[in-house]
């Protein structure tokens, strides 16, 4: 064997116990990591892609024959091509019908169809057949006060065992982070708006 090509094989067999080490690590977490309940994820922060990721997930469970439900705050009447498909798909949503705060102006009738789809929501999460609930721009309702932080703790805390939710929006109550199982805060490095170009149907609804 020339010196180079020995060199090479010394490469490859370091390379492979290195991997097994590796393997043998993940194995051992993998091993570990035994319960199953349902998970509470928050996905905050001010970057693109918290209700993607929502949505995302929400197709994962009903991929899987799963039942999952969507609560929308703040959304308004908008198209929204998730709801378009997953409705189809059995999911059903419950979807706050006042726009955004900034446009309505009235904290009154925005306080009322804040509790109104909270109740909603509640409803699923009382519903034992129910997989996974996506309650998306939540941490809005909060922030504004438009719903008591405790009520939401609540339902949280009281739901089926088995359960998963997911709260997206940006700037999470600091309670709910601390309550919640996974956390992932989407980062803005950049973001298509901040360059003139307009939210489009298909990519950004
Ligand atoms: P998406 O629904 O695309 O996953 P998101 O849920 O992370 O976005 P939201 O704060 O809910 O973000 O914003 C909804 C809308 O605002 C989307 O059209 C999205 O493209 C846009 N948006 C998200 N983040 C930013 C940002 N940092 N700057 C400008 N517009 C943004
Ligand atoms: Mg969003």
């Amino acid at each position: 064997m020339s010196a180079t090509s020995e060199q090479e094989a010394n490469k490859a067999s370091r390379h492979k116990v290195r991997q097994q080490k590796v393997k043998a690590a993940v194995d051992a977490r993998i091993a570990s990591a035994q319960i199953e309940r349902g998970v509470l994820m928050v996905i905050t922060g001010d970057g693109k892609g918290k209700t993607t990721g929502g949505f995302g997930t929400v197709a994962r469970a009903v991929g899987h024959g799963q039942q999952a439900a969507v609560v929308q705050f703040i959304k308004g009447n908008w198209d929204c091509g998730e709801r378009n498909l997953l409705e189809n798909a059995g999911v059903p949503f419950a979807v706050m019908a006042t726009g955004f705060t900034w446009e309505t102006q009235d904290k009154e009738a925005d306080t009322a169809a804040a509790l109104a789809t909270w109740q909603q929501a509640e409803a699923f999460m009382q519903d034992k057949r129910i997989n996974l609930v996506l309650l998306d721009e939540l941490t809005y309702m909060v922030s504004y006060h438009y719903l008591p932080l405790e009520r939401v703790v609540e339902a949280l805390e009281n739901r089926p065992k088995h359960q998963h939710v997911i709260i997206t929006g940006r700037n999470c109550h600091r309670q709910l982070i601390e309550m919640a199982d996974t956390v992932s805060e989407v980062k803005c490095t950049k973001h298509a708006f901040n360059s003139g170009i307009a939210a489009q149907p298909g990519f950004d609804f």
